[in-house]
């Protein structure tokens, strides 16, 4: 008898609520070795019958489509190899979200006072009470907001999510939740409480940039339908029934921060402007929320002048502090954060630029000790100042609480480097403190954009160490959000920067959902957004000349001493972006789509060699970028592949630095953000992997262990974030949270530990073993990975002359080994050891 399915998803998710997928895709794990038929059934509305077909993940639901509302419980058995049949699994549900803004019948209310060009840093509650006559058996909240919200009902939190509201393109689309409010509810009179401000649709994070982008004032749309024990419904919606007021929460904004004044209640209560609802489309949440994910206590403090304490977290996190303090009634502490410290200990705050990360609490001073942490606003930091402390705080006084789509963390990587160890932690922060609602560039400045070309370069990272299947979902609409009307894909999603669609950033609309495809096996992303890229590909055909695009865009953003000529990048990109555009027609099976793709690629291809390239292999630039992308992209002839490669070798060990000609590059990268991605593959797929190891062991400027040496607890977005000769690089671009240099993370899973996805069966359906040891490097490394599938794990030690490799592989899935002699080996799922002599090869 083989076992039940266990975690069972619906669209990625556990249970969720607020579905509208009118065909939402399931998915189970097994723990026998293979499938080989499974039936779902989902209530009395479908039974899918004995369906002979291994496929346990992106199972479209193919029933009658849910109503509104409706909750659909589902349960599925399988088959495997020898005919045995499983027991069902454990019933799993979802339940459709409202779909469709008609729905609603409610109206949008909030405060009255639009603030032109000015951001909304203000706070209002609003306020509905209410009589449930009956016991209530069923109760469900929708609510979504044009700013951010904490909803309350009867005083606790309708939800442990935080930062409600979301990151869209606001005229485009709102988010909107809903939740369960069952058990918050209770006979008799309730209450209803919103906190609104302006967050990411009037506060500065757009009005800084784009004035006149959404709304001049915050408001909120919601509708709570109750059923009672008796049979009997109500329906409470937003409308001028509601209050508005102002209260304890006297500013809010995501750059500036939050004051709090705990002596204050809401005074009067007046009633709310009241809008009707527009057709701006209100789309179920589809990502796992905003969480308070982990708590960091304090590591030290100190007194750096009378009254001024300087804790150090010990982390550079993202979220916000909970204080603790007692003391009079009217006392204000405030709190200012930053990521780094001066010299004299006094926290350095120049790169945050306008954003003022500071927090103010005022006791009630009620005589006890009073706890509180800000709830609409979030903070970039690992150093903390507290000024205006009754007494003299301590580590107890705060506690860091990191917040972050709650993600599920699925990789690790590990090896016999503590530096490079450390890397890995860093990159993990970096994701962290970036994926926030839409992924971010940083998460303290005054910027906290969704910027297309970090994006991309870190996505294959990002597949690894997290579950962002849902988080690039999202995101992806509002790539295809705000698409040009020409088609081109923007800089900044939601697009608040502007500006020409850049070479290696705008492609990020076909590259990730390319790299959810590979890592999550799936193929609606593809589908969803297939037209919206061809789109994109067209508009870059006509806006180049002879296959050749325009010299614009911002190059290797933050490269070293090197100049890539952006044209050779834009031309380089809109070949891969082609390349991959005819991938997806053939995984959609649109075969001449495929072939016009194709054919366009060596097209682009051909123009960029008469252009760019000699007929003895120089690349025009030449710089280590210009050959990463040429041999990465597959843009050169085979017959001068090598010398492109050594051309590439030779500029990392004899290079001369651009800016200072007089500088040998001395075994150091140049790339910035687009050629750092690539550069370790390229090095490995070309017989350099020994080098490749060497730039990720270099310790100092530029490498990537530089500013680990210098206590990086995250990734730098410059390589000369802080130097001992310079100090801090120019304060109006150095933020010390920056994923793009991340991007080495897939190379340390895939060449390193050796765990990659096979496009042909993406989503490690089966997957590539093939690690990279290399003697005089490392002694050992290893990775796991949790995939839809279960566990995967690669892990390799070097020992007496022999290499002993261990592979996990999950059920339902095959993997394919190779090892460093060249032996090829397919293993089933389950445990295996295989080793080899190293070096014999
Ligand atoms: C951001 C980057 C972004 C870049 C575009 C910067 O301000 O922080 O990460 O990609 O602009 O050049």
């Amino acid at each position: 008898m083989s076992c039940a399915p266990t975690h069972l998803t619906c669209e990625y998710l556990i249970d969720p609520i607020g579905i509208d997928e009118p065909r939402p895709r399931l998915a189970w794990r097994i723990s026998d070795p293979q499938q080989t038929a499974y039936q779902i059934v989902v209530d009395d509305v479908w039974d899918s019958g004995k369906v002979e077909s291994d496929q346990s993940v992106h199972v479209e639901y193919a029933g009658p489509l849910s109503q509104p509302g409706q909750r659909l419980i589902w349960r599925v058995r399988i088959w495997i190899q020898d005919g045995d049949e499983s027991p069902y699994s454990e019933p799993a549900f979802w339940e459709a979200g409202l779909i469709g803004n008609d729905q609603w019948q409610a109206r949008w209310i909030g405060p009255d006072v639009p603030q032109e060009a000015k951001a909304y840093t203000d706070c209002r509650y609003l306020r509905r009470t209410f009589d449930a006559p009956a016991e209530i058996s069923r109760a469900r909240l929708y609510i979504a907001a044009r700013g951010v919200y904490e909803a309350t009902i009867n005083n606790a939190p309708v939800t442990d999510d935080v930062l409600g509201g979301g990151f869209t393109t606001a005229h485009q689309r709102i988010q909107y939740r809903a939740f369960d409010v069952t058990d918050r509810l209770s006979k008799g009179e309730n209450t209803l409480d919103v906190a609104l401000t302006g967050g990411w649709y009037c506060g500065w994070i757009v009005k800084n940039t784009r004035p006149d982008i959404y709304g001049d004032r915050p408001a909120l749309i919601a509708r709570l339908e109750i059923e009672f024990a008796d049979g009997s419904r109500d329906v409470i919606v937003t409308d001028e029934s509601w209050r508005i007021g102002r209260g304890p929460v006297t500013m809010a904004d995501l750059y500036m921060g939050e004051n709090y004044d705990a002596r204050r209640e809401v005074g009067e209560w007046e009633a709310p402007h009241v809008e009707p609802m527009d057709d701006v489309p209100l789309s179920a949440y589809r990502m796992q929320p905003i969480r308070r994910v982990r708590e960091i206590r304090p590591q030290t403090v100190t007194e750096v002048a009378p009254g001024a304490f300087i804790y150090d977290l010990g982390q550079n996190m993202v979220g916000w502090c909970r204080l603790r303090a007692a003391g009079p009634a009217g006392t204000t502490v405030q709190l200012r954060h930053a990521e780094v410290l001066n010299p004299d200990g006094t926290l350095y705050t120049e790169n945050l630029r306008k954003a003022k990360a500071t927090d103010q609490y005022t006791l009630a001073g009620d005589g006890t000790e009073e706890v509180w942490e800000p709830r609409l606003t979030f903070h970039g930091f690992r150093y903390v100042e507290i000024t205006g402390y009754p007494g003299t705080p301590d580590l107890d006084s705060i506690t860091g609480v990191v917040l972050h789509n709650d993600m599920p963390h699925t990789g690790s990587f590990e090896c016999d480097h503590d530096l490079v160890n450390q890397l890995q932690h860093n990159i993990e922060w970096g994701q962290r403190g970036n994926f926030l609602e839409v992924p971010t560039d940083c998460p303290q400045r005054d910027e906290r954009q969704g910027w297309t070309g970090d994006a991309q370069v870190f996505a294959a990272t990002a597949c690894f160490n997290f579950d962002v299947a849902t988080f690039y979902t999202k995101w992806m609409i509002d790539v295809e959000d705000a698409q040009q009307d020409d088609g081109a894909f923007t800089n900044t999603v939601p697009d608040i920067y502007q500006g020409a669609p850049a070479p290696g950033w705008a492609d990020a609309g076909v590259i990730v959902p390319w790299t959810v495809y590979e890592r999550f096996g799936d193929t609606r992303i593809l589908e969803r957004h297939y037209d919206a890229m061809a789109r994109f590909i067209e508009y870059m055909g006509n806006d180049s000349e002879s296959f050749i695009r325009p010299d614009v865009g911002y190059g290797d953003w933050l490269s070293h001493d090197a100049f890539t000529p952006p044209d050779l990048l834009g031309t380089a990109y809109f070949a891969h972006s082609s390349d991959l555009m005819s991938r997806i027609a053939t995984v959609l099976g649109k075969a001449d789509d495929a072939t016009k793709y194709r054919t366009l690629f060596e097209q682009i291809r051909e123009a960029f060699n008469n252009h760019y390239v000699t007929p003895d292999g120089r690349i025009v630039g030449d710089t280590q970028t210009c050959y990463v992308v040429a041999l990465q992209f597959d843009l050169l002839p085979e017959s001068q592949r090598k010398a492109a490669a050594a051309r590439l070798v030779w500029d990392i060990h004899e290079g001369h630095s651009a800016v200072w000609p007089y500088r040998r590059r001395n075994t150091h990268l140049s790339t910035g953000f687009l050629g750092c991605r690539d550069l370790p593959h390229v090095l490995t797929r070309f017989g350099h992997l020994d080098l490749a190891y060497e730039l990720l062991l270099t310790e100092d400027y530029p490498s990537w262990l530089f500013p680990i040496k210098h206590g990086a607890t995250t990734i730098w977005e410059r390589w000369d974030g802080w130097t001992p000769e310079q100090g801090f690089q120019d304060p109006g671009m150095n933020s010390f949270n920056h994923y793009a240099y991340g991007a080495i993370g897939q190379w340390l899973y895939e060449t390193v530990a050796g765990i990659r996805p096979d496009a042909q069966r993406p989503g490690y359906q089966h997957v590539i073993i093939e690690p990279g040891p290399q003697i005089g490097r490392l002694t050992r490394a290893s990775a796991t990975l949790e995939t839809m599938y279960g566990p995967i794990a690669s892990a390799w030690e070097l020992r007496d002359g022999r290499f002993e490799l261990k592979v996990t592989v999950a059920p339902n899935t095959q993997a394919t080994a190779r090892l460093p002699d060249g032996q090829e080996v397919a293993l089933s799922p389950g445990e295996h050891v295989l080793e080899c002599a190293i070096g014999c090869g």
